[in-house]
């Protein structure tokens, strides 16, 4: 890493607006996913310095919170500024210990700002109602209030926008944050801190406690079961989630959960099926395919699927992977071994189901897997089942619009689903019968801090990004007021 202002690669944790330890001094070292090379090491945070960033956020807040909505706005926007200002350092930080690509990295850190400067607006717009009484010497007003002290727990696979869509709408409210980043990835988080404090957010209102996977466990119980916090938001496996969301239930606290998917990518024989393989590539192969939105299962009309397969398989012969920092790569490496061994898994339980791969279909060595297409995918392969979370896409047929939308409904998950098709009546009938938080039609790419991200099912609770998110972070509070 070259990095312009090389004080944003952090190594400390950042707790009550101090670069600090951990109490036995314990680190963990940070490696690069591409290399292997060691990048540089962390605290290893645990219960008892967590407890101590959640009583810093107790103090910090209320005096936060009793600033205006624009008087916040006036420093997250500084924060926001700060982070585009350091765009290119922030993308490195991101692609040497994430292994993305940096023109992802650096599309990642304007994602991640985005949410930032939306809720410093939105959070000016948080109204209330005043309600037509019930009795005639009554009035009712309605109003939102901060819900406090919060916490976040976040997911490597976009180590600063998981981050920001959370943080963003918590401070923009008026709340303080107390955030564990993800053990692969503490640096991207580190840095956010860094600016924070140097946009002027005050000491206490946003602690960063970098863990292991070991000590994220002691950091996550404690951020679970302190009653001081009265909110919990999760990115993650749905396997964790369940997990906290138990752990939540004895303090009652808010939750917001943005879990696994297993998303369908239907291509009907009516589509524009360049912009669909278009649209496929972006969903299934950005990021090494580590997103919780990626297709991971595509269904193609039986009429189409050997163009939209043969059209497909050549648009992945164009993909380069390699090392995220060199020039031209557009894939990176998976997390690590175990990722990449899940997607032999479900590549060699495929095939052994009479799949056929059509491009790639095999491991590169380090944690490198080539971007492949598989065809002649039946219904029962696990990774129609499970998310691969890998450049892996299984193409299945289907007959008609009632066959797909059964198959494609039939998963716990319910997060993200994409269509193509250009009848009108169809793409009404589609969209309303998925049983996806988010649908996208005639593209594959949808996440924007303007729109509700968010699933159903297992696939989590809640929405991130635009007005509904900010509700996320506020108590609706009653007033009734009589004798009047
Ligand atoms: P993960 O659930 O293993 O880990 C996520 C975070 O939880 C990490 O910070 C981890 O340290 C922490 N964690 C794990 N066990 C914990 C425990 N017992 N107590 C406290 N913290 C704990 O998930 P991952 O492998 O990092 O991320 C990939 C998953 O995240 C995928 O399933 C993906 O679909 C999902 N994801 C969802 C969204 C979304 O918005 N819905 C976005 C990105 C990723």
């Amino acid at each position: 890493m070259e990095l312009k202002d090389p004080d944003l690669f952090r190594q400390q944790a950042f707790v009550n607006g101090q670069w600090c330890e951990a109490d036995h001094g314990a680190r963990t070292d940070i490696c690069n996913p591409a290399s292997g090379e060691k990048l540089g090491s962390v605290p290893n945070m645990g219960r008892t310095e967590t407890h101590r960033a959640i009583a810093a956020a107790q103090a910090a807040q209320p005096a936060w919170r009793a600033l205006t909505a624009k008087e916040r706005a006036t420093k997250l926007r500084k924060w926001y500024e700060l982070i585009m200002a350091n765009q290119d350092d922030l993308a490195q930080i991101m692609t040497a210990e994430q292994g993305k690509p940096l023109a992802e990295a650096r599309g990642e850190i304007a994602y991640a700002a985005s949410f930032i400067e939306w809720f410093a607006e939105e959070a000016k717009r948080a109204y209330g109602d005043v309600i037509p009484a019930h009795a005639a010497d009554k009035r009712i007003l309605v109003q939102k209030e901060p819900v406090g002290v919060t916490a976040a727990i976040t997911p490597w696979n976009f180590p600063s926008a998981m981050i920001t869509r959370k943080a963003g709408p918590a401070l923009a409210a008026g709340c303080a944050m107390v955030l564990k980043p993800a053990p692969q990835t503490p640096f991207s988080a580190l840095a956010l801190a860094a600016l924070a404090e140097r946009a002027g957010i005050p000491a206490g209102l946003f602690s960063v406690l970098p863990a292991d996977i070991a000590a994220s466990h002691e950091v996550g119980a404690e951020l679970c079961e302190n009653p001081i916090v009265r909110k919990l938001s999760f990115t993650g496996s749905t396997a964790v989630g369940i997990q906290l969301m138990a752990q939540c239930a004895p303090t009652v606290k808010k939750l917001s959960l943005e879990l696994g998917g297993n998303a369908p990518f239907i291509v009907f024989a009516d589509a524009d099926l360049d912009a669909a393989v278009e649209g496929a590539m972006i969903s299934k192969y950005r990021n090494a395919g580590q997103t919780c939105v990626c297709a991971n299962r595509i269904y193609v009309q039986e009429s189409v699927y050997d163009a939209f397969a043969a059209k497909l398989a050549a648009a992945v012969a164009t993909l380069k992977v390699g090392n995220g920092s060199e020039a031209g790569v557009t894939t990176g490496p998976l997390i690590d071994a175990r990722a990449v061994a899940k997607v032999q898994r479900h590549l060699d339980e495929a095939l052994s189901q009479g799949a056929r791969v059509l491009a790639g279909g095999q491991a590169l060595g380090g944690n490198f897997f080539a971007p492949t297409v598989l065809v002649d995918v039946p219904p029962s392969a696990l990774l129609a089942r499970e998310e691969t979370f890998g450049p892996l896409a299984p193409l299945l047929r289907f007959s008609d619009e009632a066959d797909v939308i059964r198959q494609a409904n039939a998963t716990e998950f319910g997060l993200a689903a994409y269509f193509y098709a250009r009848d009108l009546g169809r793409v009404f009938r589609v969209a309303e019968a998925l049983e996806y938080g988010m649908v996208g039609i005639n593209t594959g790419l949808i996440s924007t801090e303007v729109a509700p991200f968010g699933g159903m099912k297992a696939s989590g609770l809640g929405r991130e990004g635009s007005k509904y998110g900010l509700d996320e972070y506020l108590e609706i509070k009653y007033l009734c007021l009589g004798g009047i």
